[in-house]
């Protein structure tokens, strides 16, 4: 293998010269060589920034010398752009939509498996022998197998795990069309599913084979089998029912085919599954520096004992490389998902509160971490070494206590900040704006009031609602009410102001006509005590739909509707946040109009990022004005048509605001989704005016950024505001080399206005361990933050680089990183062998899930709004949902128990695992499909829907009546469950069997192979396969 192949990092994790085909649109991000940033746009150099009383140093350690920071730092080593030896060229007469093409047959190892690494992955290999020769060589035309294998699989199963193979089911000879799922026919006829299923799969197959101890043995097979499916659209529609992208001899008659059991190949389902069996229902405790934490998926109690809990950062692996080359050559990303303020049950201690009064934090001189548990006491306790820069530190006068024999503090477990990894401090007015107490923040409503959006009910819808919802502001534990002012904007192509104050009668309205510079009309009256001015602020709101209802208005503003509640937070001197609730392509007269610039010839090509680039560049610097000034802004949109969401959507995404997105809105269909994302919005908790800064102990530091921020230098996180379902992606880079003795420490510090208007510091610490083996980095990886990363890394990417080149680099980091454990972990095996480490054994599938998502391949039934919707969503999901929303759950209805409060278990994302007698729930986070098999139990039916068939179901609802009878209660508790604690309301489909919408559905059945492109979990298997043999070659 070749070392020089591992020494690549991903080229759109940084900035770096000449990988890019264009100039990164956001070069600030990440990108040490754009730090400018003009004076009075920064926020209050506070003690996170640069003018830190009593420390003068930027960094979040101490300087090691110019090269630290240096464009190019330490990861400059590599060269930019470090190719691995790739797939054949894309033939250009069929254009490929996934990065690995068809390699010619000659190309692929013979291998002949002598290697007694694992009876189980030899069976696989015979299996895969026999079976997986679907639309390319029939049996007996390929290169032969492996006989040694093939012997294994016609014998007894030596496996300790038999009921993998299945070799009952192996044998079966499904006709072709049934190998690739849903591939090709749109409405296969049922046979497909019930005669053709490669594998048992029961209606309910939620019973997996037990879990693979240790590594996983995937696949034997010999390369030349396996067709790496292309996945070319053209191809594929041309073989309705047939293999795509397979030679010639698939237009003939199908020929019997075996076919690689799915249950076989790693389970992300089984994985799941065993954590919670191990993991669940426990109490987890942070005492231990770089444990693995349960998954997210699993339901634990944590305890924080000095570190912080996995709610708050999970990390890509728990154990860094001791050095940067070894960190190269296993290339798996070093990063960290923080979601600072992350909801806590209510069983698990809420954060502790530490005020030092005037003094502040105890800081380090030097590095100006703050005291945490990473501190070491020495000398009697009068002076600590900092466990960030190693720096010796006095203690305090006022902080100074005695030590125990074991020379810990004897007051250790009374301070938060000694022995917790979590906790927040009352921050003094040093870290305040101005140096002086800040406002509380202000919410304010905008609402576009055209044509449109009077007529179809929307406005009232809105301003009804927020009769209701305004009761429940969010505000500070003992406060009785919020005290969060709110203000009220209407607009269309003008804006109108309204002075609630509670002293009027009626509302007063004032229109700003010029949009070209708006300014506030009035200042008293406008931002007011909802309690106060409750009268007149229901007033305004009865009278709103009335007031614009002979409007005839089409045209719309948007930038200048942000300017304005921007300069009416300015005006305030408050944070705050702007609910904007818009419907339109802003195409009045106006700075940031827009036009339709919607263009599908873009897609497949180097051109296609444009799609996903503001089409102006006001956006940017507003953005940057409403992040300076503490301006965050949600907005809900209401798209009939293209409203070009790459722009509208760019000043959300860089405030710490959320982009909600309902496409064709009928008020009598898509009010609930509405309505609940609106009040879960609202009430959630929220941080306003944040500067985050992530620091590191020596050896490493953060290097890149990815969310829902803004930074205007190279360490400094600035939110306009953090909501709890937020997180900032952070990778790390080494400068040095880490020790196995003192780990890799990291601390992040968000500087926040709390709701009720106070400065608080929120801190969250945590140890990972080090290691020189490269076995330890992999023992401790987790591929749903590793997942989390590469969504996060590659959709910024996208921004700047063609779509095809991203995929090729996750397709080859995926290869890279998991040949690197073959080649150094693993036991020595047949190069036949696909050995995957046990942490990593999902990422295949996961890898896919990402690479077939609409941001990096493009569907023809997806818009490119909806396209850069999805890529928005993402950059700022935390672990938990980018995992759902990436390989979501599907479970069996009609197997539930009525009586019993448990879900039905999850089953893997594939449409054999479907039954024409059963109906699915399936959930992504932001859609939820109940998908009823045509043969569903007429019971069923009759207690979901209260109708006596199928036939008679309604797919047109949105909402599932409310019936008393059991079936009812049980699945919409069921959803109920699903859809607690996630940030968007999921909307509800019901989907026929064979019937037309079905082929939304299956878009989300992410095992199989994509309508329009998008390998199947099997292909994507031997794909990777296929770039390992030749890495390890
Ligand atoms: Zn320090």
């Amino acid at each position: 293998m070749s070392q020089q192949g591992y020494v690549a990092t991903p080229p759109y994790s940084q900035s770096q010269p000449g990988i890019g085909l264009s100039p990164p649109h956001y070069g600030h991000y990440g990108d040490p060589s754009h730090t400018g940033s003009p004076p009075g746009m920064m926020k209050p150099a506070g003690p996170l920034g640069a003018a830190a009383p009593g420390g003068m140093l930027p960094q979040g350690h101490p300087p090691h010398g110019p090269h630290q920071f240096g464009q190019n730092g330490a990861h400059a080593q590599g060269p930019p752009l470090q190719r691995f030896p790739g797939p054949p060229p894309v033939n250009s007469a069929a254009p490929s939509y996934a990065p690995y093409s068809p390699s010619t047959q000659s190309s692929y190892p013979s291998p002949v498996s002598t290697s007694s690494v694992a009876q189980l992955g030899t069976q696989l290999s015979a299996m895969h022998v026999d079976s997986y020769g679907s639309g390319m060589a029939p049996p007996g035309q390929g290169p032969p197998g492996p006989p040694s294998a093939a012997a294994a699989f016609q014998g007894p199963s030596r496996s300790p795990q038999p009921t993998i193979l299945q070799p009952g089911s192996q044998v079966l000879p499904p006709p072709p069309t049934a190998l690739n799922g849903p591939g090709a026919s749109p409405l296969p006829p049922s046979t497909h599913r019930q005669d053709g299923l490669p594998g048992p799969a029961p209606p309910n197959a939620q019973y997996q084979p037990p879990p693979l101890p240790g590594q996983t043995l995937g696949p034997g097979y010999p390369l030349q089998q396996a067709n790496y499916g292309p996945q070319m659209a053209g191809a594929q529609l041309s073989y309705p029912g047939g293999f795509p992208g397979g030679p010639a001899q698939m237009a003939g008659p199908p020929q019997p085919q075996k076919k690689l059991d799915p249950d076989s190949i790693p389970s992300p389902i089984q994985v799941i599954e065993n954590d919670r069996a191990t993991r669940g229902g426990q109490v987890y405790t942070t005492n231990t520096r770089g444990q693995i934490p349960p998954l997210v998926t699993t339901d634990c109690t944590i305890q924080d004992q000095g570190n912080a809990s996995p709610r708050y950062i999970r990390c890509t692996t728990y154990c860094f490389p001791c050095t940067s080359d070894m960190a190269k050559q296993a290339q798996i990303p070093l990063a960290a998902i923080i979601k600072p303020f992350a909801t806590i049950p209510s069983n698990e201690t809420p954060l502790y509160l530490v005020n030092h009064g005037e003094t502040g934090p105890v800081r380090c001189n030097r590095c100006k971490a703050y005291m945490c548990p990473f501190m070491q006491f020495i000398e009697g306790g009068r002076r600590y070494q900092c466990g960030f820069c190693s720096c010796v530190n006095d203690v305090p006068p006022f902080y100074f206590q005695h030590l125990d024999h074991i020379g810990r503090r004897l007051d250790h477990y009374e301070k938060p900040e000694l022995s917790l990894g979590s906790y927040e401090y009352v921050a003094t007015l040093d870290y305040c704006r101005k140096n002086k107490p800040p406002n509380p923040p202000a919410f304010i409503f905008m609402i576009d009031v055209s044509y449109s959006n009077i007529k179809n009910g929307l406005v009232k819808l809105i301003c009804e609602e927020l009769k209701t919802v305004l009761e429940k502001l969010p505000k500070e534990g003992q406060e009785e009410t919020s005290s969060l002012r709110v203000g009220f904007i209407t607009y269309n192509k003008v804006l109108h102001f309204f002075n609630v104050k509670s002293t009027l009668a009626r509302p007063q309205m004032m229109v700003v006509t010029d949009v070209s510079e708006v300014f506030v009309p009035l200042l008293d009256g406008f931002l007011v005590s909802y309690q106060e001015s409750q009268s007149v602020i229901h007033n305004l709101l009865d009278q709103i739909p009335e007031m614009f209802a002979d409007s005839n208005e089409n045209e719309t503003v948007f930038a200048p509707v942000i300017q304005a509640g921007m300069e009416a937070l300015k005006a305030a001197d408050c944070p705050g946040k702007l609910f904007i609730f818009h419907s339109s392509l802003p195409t009045a007269e106006a700075p940031g109009k827009l036009k339709n610039r919607d263009d599908k010839k873009l897609i497949n090509t180097d051109k296609e990022k444009i799609l996903f680039q503001p089409q102006t560049n006001v956006y940017d610097p507003l953005a940057k004005d409403c992040v300076a000034h503490g301006c965050c802004v949600t907005l809900f949109l209401f798209p009939s048509q293209y409203v070009d969401v790459a722009s509208l959507g760019l000043v959300p995404q860089l405030t710490g605001g959320t982009l909600y997105k309902y496409n064709n809105f009928q008020v009598h269909l898509d009010s609930q989704q509405f309505l609940n994302d609106l009040r879960n919005d609202i009430e959630k908790k929220i941080g306003f005016d944040a500067i985050m800064r992530v620091r590191t102990s020596t050896g490493f530091r953060a290097t890149d950024f990815f969310g829902g921020i803004y930074m205007n230098n190279t360490t400094d996180v600035e939110m306009a505001a953090i909501d709890c379902d937020k997180a900032v992606t952070v990778e790390f880079k080494h400068d040095d080399k880490l020790s196995e003795d003192s780990g890799a420490l990291i601390q992040c510090a968000v500087l926040y206005t709390t709701v009720s208007g106070q400065r608080r510091l929120r801190i969250h610490n945590l140890g990972l361990n080090c290691s020189s083996q490269l076995a330890d980095l992999y023992k401790s990886c987790e591929t749903d933050a590793l997942i989390n990363f590469f969504a996060k890394s590659a959709f910024k990417a996208v921004l700047h680089q063609p779509l095809k080149v991203i995929r090729e680099i996750l397709v080859n980091q995926t290869a890279h990183m998991l040949a690197c454990y073959r080649k150094n972990c693993a036991s020595p095996s047949a190069a036949s062998q696909l050995i995957l480490p046990d942490s990593m054994k999902v990422l295949p599938v996961y890898m896919n899930c990402l690479l077939k998502n609409c941001v990096l391949l493009s569907r023809p039934e997806i818009s490119t709004d909806e396209r850069a919707y999805q890529r928005q969503l993402v950059m700022t999901m935390g672990v938990a949902d980018s995992q759902l929303f990436f390989y979501p759950q599907l479970r069996p209805i009609h197997t539930l128990d009525v009586k019993s409060t448990t879900l039905p278990a999850a089953i893997r994302c594939s449409e054999s695992r479907l039954s024409e007698e059963g109906i699915f729930l399936l959930a992504n986070g932001l859609n939820m499909f109940l998908w009823l098999g045509v043969s569903s139990p007429p019971e069923l039916i009759q207690g979901i829907f209260n109708v006596p068939s199928f036939a008679h179901v309604n797919t047109d609802i949105t909402l599932l009546p409310e019936l008393g009878n059991p079936y009812s209660q049980t699945l919409r508790m069921i959803m109920g469950i699903i859809q607690q604690k996630r940030p968007y309301s999921m909307k509800l489909t019901i989907v026929k069997q064979r019937e037309q919408p079905e082929m939304v559905f299956r878009q989300f059945l992410v095992e199989d192979k994509g309508l329009y492109g998008g390998s199947s979990y099997v292909d994507f298997l031997c794909c990777v396969h296929k770039e390992i043999c030749q890495l390890l070659n």
